[in-house]
Protein backbone atom coordinates (compact mmCIF):
# COMPACT_ATOMS: atom_id res chain seq x y z
CA UNK A 1 0.00 0.00 0.00
CA UNK A 2 1.30 3.47 -0.88
CA UNK A 3 0.92 6.68 1.06
CA UNK A 4 -2.97 7.03 -0.79
CA UNK A 5 -3.85 4.04 0.11
CA UNK A 6 -4.28 2.62 -3.29
CA UNK A 7 -3.05 -0.68 -4.53
CA UNK A 8 -1.39 -1.30 -7.70
CA UNK A 9 -3.62 -2.00 -10.89
CA UNK A 10 -1.43 -3.79 -13.27
CA UNK A 11 -4.21 -3.30 -16.14
CA UNK A 12 -7.42 -1.26 -16.74
CA UNK A 13 -9.44 -2.02 -19.34
CA UNK A 14 -12.11 0.42 -21.33
CA UNK A 15 -14.60 -1.62 -20.19
CA UNK A 16 -18.20 0.48 -19.89
CA UNK A 17 -19.44 -0.41 -16.73
CA UNK A 18 -22.66 1.13 -15.97
CA UNK A 19 -24.49 1.63 -13.53
CA UNK A 20 -27.28 -0.10 -11.54
CA UNK A 21 -29.69 2.51 -12.90
CA UNK A 22 -30.84 3.14 -16.39
CA UNK A 23 -32.45 -0.05 -17.47
CA UNK A 24 -29.03 -2.55 -16.77
CA UNK A 25 -29.79 -5.75 -14.78
CA UNK A 26 -27.92 -6.34 -11.12
CA UNK A 27 -28.48 -8.29 -8.15
CA UNK A 28 -30.66 -7.73 -5.10
CA UNK A 29 -27.69 -7.17 -3.24
CA UNK A 30 -26.69 -4.01 -5.39
CA UNK A 31 -30.12 -2.99 -6.25
CA UNK A 32 -33.59 -4.65 -5.95
CA UNK A 33 -34.79 -2.33 -8.48
CA UNK A 34 -32.79 -4.08 -11.31
CA UNK A 35 -32.73 -7.69 -9.23
CA UNK A 36 -33.13 -11.05 -10.89
CA UNK A 37 -36.95 -10.82 -10.25
CA UNK A 38 -36.70 -7.47 -12.91
CA UNK A 39 -34.52 -9.41 -15.33
CA UNK A 40 -37.45 -10.57 -17.73
CA UNK A 41 -38.52 -7.25 -18.06
CA UNK A 42 -35.29 -6.74 -19.43
CA UNK A 43 -35.01 -9.89 -21.57
CA UNK A 44 -38.20 -11.96 -21.96
CA UNK A 45 -35.95 -15.48 -22.18
CA UNK A 46 -35.68 -14.51 -18.71
CA UNK A 47 -38.76 -15.77 -17.86
CA UNK A 48 -38.50 -18.66 -20.18
CA UNK A 49 -39.73 -22.43 -19.09
CA UNK A 50 -35.95 -24.02 -19.16
CA UNK A 51 -34.11 -21.50 -17.10
CA UNK A 52 -30.44 -21.74 -14.83
CA UNK A 53 -30.27 -22.46 -11.96
CA UNK A 54 -32.64 -25.21 -10.62
CA UNK A 55 -32.84 -26.90 -7.17
CA UNK A 56 -31.56 -30.53 -7.52
CA UNK A 57 -33.97 -32.78 -5.68
CA UNK A 58 -32.25 -36.18 -5.25
CA UNK A 59 -35.58 -37.59 -4.60
CA UNK A 60 -36.59 -36.91 -8.60
CA UNK A 61 -33.26 -37.25 -10.23
CA UNK A 62 -33.50 -40.18 -13.21
CA UNK A 63 -30.58 -42.05 -13.54
CA UNK A 64 -29.01 -42.02 -17.07
CA UNK A 65 -26.65 -45.13 -18.02
CA UNK A 66 -25.38 -43.03 -20.88
CA UNK A 67 -23.71 -40.40 -18.66
CA UNK A 68 -20.48 -42.13 -18.26
CA UNK A 69 -16.75 -40.53 -18.15
CA UNK A 70 -15.99 -36.77 -19.24
CA UNK A 71 -13.22 -36.23 -21.77
CA UNK A 72 -11.07 -33.52 -20.46
CA UNK A 73 -8.82 -32.09 -22.96
CA UNK A 74 -6.08 -29.83 -21.95
CA UNK A 75 -7.42 -29.52 -18.35
CA UNK A 76 -3.93 -31.38 -17.28
CA UNK A 77 -1.47 -28.67 -18.51
CA UNK A 78 -0.79 -25.45 -17.93
CA UNK A 79 -1.01 -23.59 -21.20
CA UNK A 80 1.30 -20.74 -22.80
CA UNK A 81 0.15 -17.27 -23.11
CA UNK A 82 -1.98 -15.27 -20.14
CA UNK A 83 -4.89 -15.71 -18.41
CA UNK A 84 -7.09 -12.30 -18.01
CA UNK A 85 -8.67 -12.16 -14.29
CA UNK A 86 -11.51 -9.46 -14.62
CA UNK A 87 -13.99 -7.61 -12.76
CA UNK A 88 -16.96 -7.20 -14.87
CA UNK A 89 -19.41 -5.66 -12.45
CA UNK A 90 -21.27 -9.12 -11.66
CA UNK A 91 -18.68 -11.73 -10.97
CA UNK A 92 -14.84 -12.34 -11.26
CA UNK A 93 -14.22 -13.94 -14.44
CA UNK A 94 -11.10 -15.59 -15.94
CA UNK A 95 -10.69 -15.48 -19.67
CA UNK A 96 -9.60 -18.69 -20.94
CA UNK A 97 -9.22 -18.25 -24.82
CA UNK A 98 -6.37 -19.01 -26.42
CA UNK A 99 -4.52 -17.66 -29.25
CA UNK A 100 -5.57 -18.99 -32.61
CA UNK A 101 -3.65 -21.84 -33.18
CA UNK A 102 -3.15 -22.85 -29.56
CA UNK A 103 -4.25 -25.96 -28.29
CA UNK A 104 -7.83 -25.71 -26.78
CA UNK A 105 -8.92 -26.44 -23.19
CA UNK A 106 -12.07 -28.27 -24.33
CA UNK A 107 -14.57 -31.18 -22.99
CA UNK A 108 -16.46 -34.05 -24.79
CA UNK A 109 -18.16 -37.81 -24.18
CA UNK A 110 -20.16 -37.89 -20.96
CA UNK A 111 -23.21 -37.71 -22.99
CA UNK A 112 -22.42 -34.07 -24.57
CA UNK A 113 -23.55 -33.82 -28.28
CA UNK A 114 -20.22 -33.02 -29.43
CA UNK A 115 -16.67 -31.10 -28.39
CA UNK A 116 -16.72 -28.00 -26.62
CA UNK A 117 -13.77 -25.53 -26.18
CA UNK A 118 -13.68 -23.58 -22.93
CA UNK A 119 -14.46 -19.65 -22.89
CA UNK A 120 -14.08 -18.23 -19.43
CA UNK A 121 -14.70 -19.44 -16.02
CA UNK A 122 -16.39 -17.51 -13.28
CA UNK A 123 -18.20 -17.70 -9.80
CA UNK A 124 -21.09 -17.14 -8.00
CA UNK A 125 -21.26 -16.57 -3.93
CA UNK A 126 -22.52 -15.01 -0.84
CA UNK A 127 -21.80 -13.00 1.79
CA UNK A 128 -20.39 -13.11 5.61
CA UNK A 129 -23.58 -14.73 6.93
CA UNK A 130 -24.98 -16.38 3.63
CA UNK A 131 -24.15 -19.01 1.05
CA UNK A 132 -23.82 -18.08 -2.75
CA UNK A 133 -24.65 -21.18 -4.69
CA UNK A 134 -26.81 -20.90 -7.82
CA UNK A 135 -27.74 -24.72 -8.01
CA UNK A 136 -29.03 -25.61 -4.77
CA UNK A 137 -29.00 -29.55 -4.04
CA UNK A 138 -31.97 -30.86 -1.80
CA UNK A 139 -33.20 -27.41 -1.25
CA UNK A 140 -29.88 -26.85 0.20
CA UNK A 141 -27.47 -23.46 -0.72
CA UNK A 142 -23.92 -24.27 -0.70
CA UNK A 143 -20.68 -21.48 0.05
CA UNK A 144 -19.76 -20.58 -3.53
CA UNK A 145 -20.21 -21.96 -6.96
CA UNK A 146 -17.31 -22.13 -9.78
CA UNK A 147 -18.73 -22.32 -13.58
CA UNK A 148 -16.93 -22.78 -16.61
CA UNK A 149 -18.22 -22.21 -19.61
CA UNK A 150 -17.96 -23.92 -23.14
CA UNK A 151 -18.64 -23.25 -26.69
CA UNK A 152 -19.53 -25.92 -29.00
CA UNK A 153 -17.03 -26.16 -31.21
CA UNK A 154 -19.25 -26.01 -34.10
CA UNK A 155 -20.64 -22.47 -33.80
CA UNK A 156 -17.99 -19.65 -34.35
CA UNK A 157 -19.37 -16.96 -31.77
CA UNK A 158 -20.77 -16.84 -28.57
CA UNK A 159 -23.82 -15.03 -30.58
CA UNK A 160 -24.34 -18.06 -32.53
CA UNK A 161 -24.03 -20.37 -29.90
CA UNK A 162 -26.70 -19.24 -28.20
CA UNK A 163 -29.19 -20.01 -30.50
CA UNK A 164 -28.96 -23.83 -30.32
CA UNK A 165 -29.66 -25.54 -27.13
CA UNK A 166 -27.09 -27.42 -27.27
CA UNK A 167 -24.65 -24.24 -28.01
CA UNK A 168 -23.15 -24.13 -24.58
CA UNK A 169 -21.93 -26.54 -21.96
CA UNK A 170 -21.52 -24.90 -18.14
CA UNK A 171 -19.49 -27.30 -16.00
CA UNK A 172 -20.97 -26.35 -12.76
CA UNK A 173 -18.64 -26.86 -9.30
CA UNK A 174 -19.74 -26.20 -5.37
CA UNK A 175 -17.81 -25.63 -2.35
CA UNK A 176 -17.52 -26.82 0.93
CA UNK A 177 -15.80 -25.05 3.23
CA UNK A 178 -12.33 -26.97 4.74
CA UNK A 179 -10.04 -26.80 7.33
CA UNK A 180 -6.90 -26.49 5.12
CA UNK A 181 -6.65 -23.72 2.21
CA UNK A 182 -6.60 -24.91 -1.11
CA UNK A 183 -3.38 -24.10 -2.92
CA UNK A 184 -4.84 -24.54 -6.36
CA UNK A 185 -7.21 -21.25 -5.96
CA UNK A 186 -4.09 -19.19 -5.01
CA UNK A 187 -3.42 -17.57 -8.13
CA UNK A 188 -7.05 -16.78 -8.35
CA UNK A 189 -7.48 -15.53 -5.18
CA UNK A 190 -3.72 -13.66 -5.36
CA UNK A 191 -5.62 -11.94 -8.28
CA UNK A 192 -8.44 -10.63 -6.72
CA UNK A 193 -6.86 -7.58 -4.98
CA UNK A 194 -5.91 -6.16 -7.99
CA UNK A 195 -9.37 -6.22 -9.44
CA UNK A 196 -11.23 -5.02 -6.20
CA UNK A 197 -13.18 -2.63 -8.56
CA UNK A 198 -15.59 -3.02 -11.70
CA UNK A 199 -13.90 -2.97 -15.10
CA UNK A 200 -10.17 -3.73 -13.55
CA UNK A 201 -8.70 -6.82 -14.83
CA UNK A 202 -5.28 -8.59 -14.72
CA UNK A 203 -2.45 -10.51 -16.43
CA UNK A 204 -2.05 -13.78 -13.79
CA UNK A 205 1.33 -13.99 -13.11
CA UNK A 206 1.25 -17.44 -14.82
CA UNK A 207 -1.81 -20.08 -16.23
CA UNK A 208 -2.30 -23.03 -14.51
CA UNK A 209 -3.57 -27.05 -14.98
CA UNK A 210 -7.82 -26.48 -15.45
CA UNK A 211 -7.85 -29.62 -13.75
CA UNK A 212 -6.42 -28.37 -10.60
CA UNK A 213 -9.69 -26.14 -9.83
CA UNK A 214 -12.26 -29.72 -10.03
CA UNK A 215 -13.08 -31.86 -7.56
CA UNK A 216 -10.63 -35.15 -7.27
CA UNK A 217 -10.38 -36.62 -10.71
CA UNK A 218 -12.07 -39.73 -9.02
CA UNK A 219 -14.91 -37.76 -8.62
CA UNK A 220 -15.43 -36.55 -12.69
CA UNK A 221 -17.55 -39.28 -13.11
CA UNK A 222 -20.18 -38.57 -10.86
CA UNK A 223 -22.52 -35.88 -12.03
CA UNK A 224 -26.19 -34.12 -12.56
CA UNK A 225 -27.03 -32.79 -15.83
CA UNK A 226 -30.30 -31.16 -17.46
CA UNK A 227 -31.09 -28.19 -19.74
CA UNK A 228 -30.93 -24.84 -18.91
CA UNK A 229 -29.92 -21.22 -19.21
CA UNK A 230 -27.11 -18.93 -18.63
CA UNK A 231 -27.99 -17.68 -15.38
CA UNK A 232 -27.66 -14.10 -15.99
CA UNK A 233 -28.96 -12.01 -18.94
CA UNK A 234 -29.42 -12.43 -21.31
CA UNK A 235 -30.75 -15.81 -19.79
CA UNK A 236 -30.35 -17.72 -23.26
CA UNK A 237 -31.52 -21.84 -23.40
CA UNK A 238 -28.57 -22.52 -24.39
CA UNK A 239 -26.75 -24.50 -22.08
CA UNK A 240 -26.21 -28.02 -21.26
CA UNK A 241 -25.73 -28.35 -17.62
CA UNK A 242 -23.18 -30.59 -15.86
CA UNK A 243 -22.82 -29.99 -11.59
CA UNK A 244 -20.37 -32.19 -10.44
CA UNK A 245 -21.54 -33.64 -7.34
CA UNK A 246 -18.57 -33.68 -4.96
CA UNK A 247 -17.90 -30.29 -3.73
CA UNK A 248 -14.13 -28.47 -3.87
CA UNK A 249 -12.83 -27.72 -0.77
CA UNK A 250 -11.90 -24.12 0.23
CA UNK A 251 -11.07 -22.61 3.46
CA UNK A 252 -12.96 -19.80 5.13
CA UNK A 253 -10.34 -17.64 4.85
CA UNK A 254 -10.42 -18.01 0.89
CA UNK A 255 -13.87 -17.72 0.66
CA UNK A 256 -13.92 -14.55 2.57
CA UNK A 257 -10.95 -12.84 0.01
CA UNK A 258 -13.89 -13.44 -2.24
CA UNK A 259 -16.89 -11.83 -0.27
CA UNK A 260 -14.38 -8.80 1.03
CA UNK A 261 -12.21 -8.03 -1.76
CA UNK A 262 -14.09 -7.31 -4.71
CA UNK A 263 -16.40 -4.30 -5.46
CA UNK A 264 -20.02 -3.70 -7.51
CA UNK A 265 -19.94 -0.96 -9.89
CA UNK A 266 -19.95 2.38 -7.98
CA UNK A 267 -23.61 4.05 -8.38
CA UNK A 268 -22.98 6.11 -5.43
CA UNK A 269 -20.54 7.99 -3.61
CA UNK A 270 -18.84 4.23 -1.86
CA UNK A 271 -18.37 1.18 -4.11
CA UNK A 272 -20.22 -2.11 -2.63
CA UNK A 273 -18.91 -5.09 -2.17
CA UNK A 274 -19.51 -8.10 -4.57
CA UNK A 275 -21.77 -10.00 -2.42
CA UNK A 276 -24.56 -12.28 -3.20
CA UNK A 277 -24.41 -12.51 -7.07
CA UNK A 278 -26.00 -15.28 -7.69
CA UNK A 279 -29.35 -16.23 -9.44
CA UNK A 280 -32.47 -18.32 -7.00
CA UNK A 281 -33.17 -21.37 -8.43
CA UNK A 282 -35.49 -21.45 -11.17
CA UNK A 283 -39.25 -23.54 -11.89
CA UNK A 284 -37.60 -26.85 -13.26
CA UNK A 285 -41.14 -27.28 -15.49
CA UNK A 286 -41.32 -30.08 -17.25
CA UNK A 287 -37.55 -30.67 -17.76
CA UNK A 288 -35.84 -33.60 -15.97
CA UNK A 289 -32.59 -33.89 -13.61
CA UNK A 290 -30.74 -36.52 -14.39
CA UNK A 291 -27.68 -38.12 -12.45
CA UNK A 292 -24.63 -40.35 -14.44
CA UNK A 293 -24.02 -43.55 -14.49
CA UNK A 294 -21.73 -43.34 -11.61
CA UNK A 295 -23.50 -40.64 -9.34
CA UNK A 296 -24.06 -41.77 -5.94
CA UNK A 297 -27.44 -39.83 -5.62
CA UNK A 298 -30.56 -41.33 -6.50
CA UNK A 299 -32.73 -40.71 -4.24
CA UNK A 300 -32.94 -38.51 -1.04
CA UNK A 301 -30.53 -40.51 0.64
CA UNK A 302 -31.27 -39.80 5.03
CA UNK A 303 -34.37 -41.69 3.62
CA UNK A 304 -33.14 -44.40 1.63
CA UNK A 305 -33.22 -47.92 2.99
CA UNK A 306 -30.52 -49.17 0.67
CA UNK A 307 -27.43 -47.14 -0.45
CA UNK A 308 -27.98 -47.42 -4.31
CA UNK A 309 -24.48 -48.34 -5.39
CA UNK A 310 -24.75 -51.19 -3.45
CA UNK A 311 -28.28 -52.10 -4.90
CA UNK A 312 -27.58 -51.62 -8.36
CA UNK A 313 -24.84 -54.97 -8.98
CA UNK A 314 -27.55 -56.93 -7.29
CA UNK A 315 -30.81 -55.93 -9.60
CA UNK A 316 -28.70 -55.80 -12.72
CA UNK A 317 -29.00 -59.08 -13.80
CA UNK A 318 -32.66 -59.16 -13.41
CA UNK A 319 -33.56 -55.81 -14.35
CA UNK A 320 -32.08 -55.85 -18.13
CA UNK A 321 -34.64 -55.32 -20.75
CA UNK A 322 -34.94 -55.96 -24.65
ZN1 LIG B 1 -22.32 -18.46 -13.68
Amino acid sequence: MGPLGLGVTFVTLPLVIRAAAGGQWCYDSQDPKCGPSHWKELKATCGGDKQSPVNIDRRWLQRDGGLGDIIFEGYDQAPPGKWRLLNDGHTVMLSLESEPGAEHIAISGGGLPGRYRALQLHFHWGSPSRNGSEHTVDGQQLPMELHIVHINVKYRTLGEAKGHPSGLAVLGCFFQVSEAANSNYNTIIGGLRNISHAGQAVDLASTFRLGTLLPHIAQLSRYYRYQGSLTTPDCSEAVIWTVFEEPVGISREQLQAFVSTVHFPASGAAPLKMTNNFRPPQPLRSRKVFSSRDATASCGCPRCPFAPLLLLPLLGPFSSSP
